[in-house]
């Protein structure tokens, strides 16, 4: 592990109630914030398991609202958050994937309503303080307390029917998280110790999550993974990587998870030389030589997209996303060069295994 002499390491205070059939204990732990009327918060796919929740709360709940979409578009956070005035909410539950966390958020921001989160993917928002919005186009994104979730049940049972895609594909998601804290240039003993059994957990789990749904205890390996991948998301600031995904995410309207799922190996092989240590800590987590080309591996394994061209970019528009991505870099181990992540980029779109 590389030697941090001097770091600053901020614990958060988030509950964590984990176990199969955890959600039955929603009720006892929204009582035990003192929240008497909870609007409970879903994407529209996601209101069967929502209802339920509904249901679980009873008394407590003050209604459903299933609009949240992807990205928090400001006219639905507009939207979410009169729904939550109007229904005399004082407190939220989160049922849902990222999208779904990122709309509690947004009525969080503005109203410091307590959030209870029930994740049902692998995205880690649920362990972060940190929001984004768009508006106009453009995500905004910042870091708030009031929006840290308070309490996360991770129900490994809700994960059962997952779709095999959006579990491949949200498991690289996760693993980006550890591995980017891993050479942070805020990076720290604690963060890297959470990054690299993230990334343990994830590698481990996630063929069998893929490939083998009835197999409850790769489940619950894969969400202890992507819990501990959003405690280093939270711990540390991201780098190129991340940058190149909100790029592509936000200017190009490339799909969120298999974004990250693509251009990982080609992020950690931009890197590799930069951070020698870190590439230790991922190369160890994933039983390989090489990180880059093991995480390419992985991705394999899961079925998950290879190329920037399979899930719609433009080959017209990477020289553009390189300028982008380039116009105000995150701090990066390697020294972040135009040309270099239009190369990066030209290999994602590919689709090529790192050398
Ligand atoms: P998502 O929430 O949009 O979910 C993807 C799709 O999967 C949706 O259609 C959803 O309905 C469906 N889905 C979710 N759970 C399911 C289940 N159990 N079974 C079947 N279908 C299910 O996508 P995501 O990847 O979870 O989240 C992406 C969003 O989260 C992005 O906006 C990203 O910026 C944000 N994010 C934020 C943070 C943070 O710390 N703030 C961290 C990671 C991701």
């Amino acid at each position: 592990m590389t030697l941090h002499l001097r770091f600053v390491y901020q614990a958060l205070p988030t509950r964590v109630v984990f176990g199969a059939g955890a959600l039955a204990r929603l009720r006892e732990e929204v009582e035990r914030l003192g929240i008497a009327r909870a609007l409970v918060v879903s994407t529209p796919g996601r209101s069967s398991v929502a209802g339920a929740a509904v249901w679980a709360l009873a008394a407590r709940a003050a209604g459903l609202y299933d609009r949240a979409a992807p990205h928090v578009p400001a006219e639905i956070a507009a939207d979410a958050r009169a729904a939550a005035t109007a229904a005399g909410a004082d407190g939220l539950v989160a049922v849902g994937g990222g999208s779904t966390i990122g709309l509690a958020k947004a009525i969080a921001l503005t109203s410091g309503l307590p959030i209870v989160a029930v994740p049902t993917t692998f995205s880690g928002s649920e362990m972060t303080p940190i929001y984004g919005i768009t508006d106009g186009g453009r995500k905004q994104t910042g870091r708030d307390a009031r929006v840290l979730p308070r309490t996360v049940i991770y129900d490994p049972d809700l994960y059962a029917r997952l779709p095999a895609s959006i579990a491949a594909a949200s498991g690289l998601n996760a693993l980006a998280h550890c591995v980017e804290a891993l050479y942070a240039a805020d990076a720290n003993p604690i963060a890297s110790l959470i990054a690299e059994e993230g990334a343990r957990a994830l590698a481990a789990s996630l063929p069998s999550v893929v490939h083998e749904p009835g197999d409850g205890v790769a489940r619950f390996d894969a969400l202890r993974g992507a819990w501990l991948a959003g405690m280093a998301l939270a711990s540390v600031g991201m780098a190129l990587h991340h940058k190149l995904c909100h790029t592509l995410g936000g200017s190009f309207g490339l799909p969120h998870a298999e974004t990250h799922a693509v251009i990982l190996p080609h992020a950690a092989a931009y890197n590799r030389d930069a951070a020698p240590d870190a590439m230790r800590c991922v190369s160890r987590a994933l039983g390989a030589d090489d990180a880059a080309g093991a995480i390419y591996d992985l991705a394999r394994t899961v079925d998950a997209p290879a190329s920037l061209a399979e899930i719609g970019m433009p080959e017209s528009g990477l020289a553009e996303a390189a300028r982008l991505a380039t116009l105000a870099p995150y701090p990066n181990p390697r020294p972040v060069d135009r040309d270099a992540v239009l190369a990066l980029l030209r290999d994602a779109f590919d689709g090529r295994r790192p050398g």
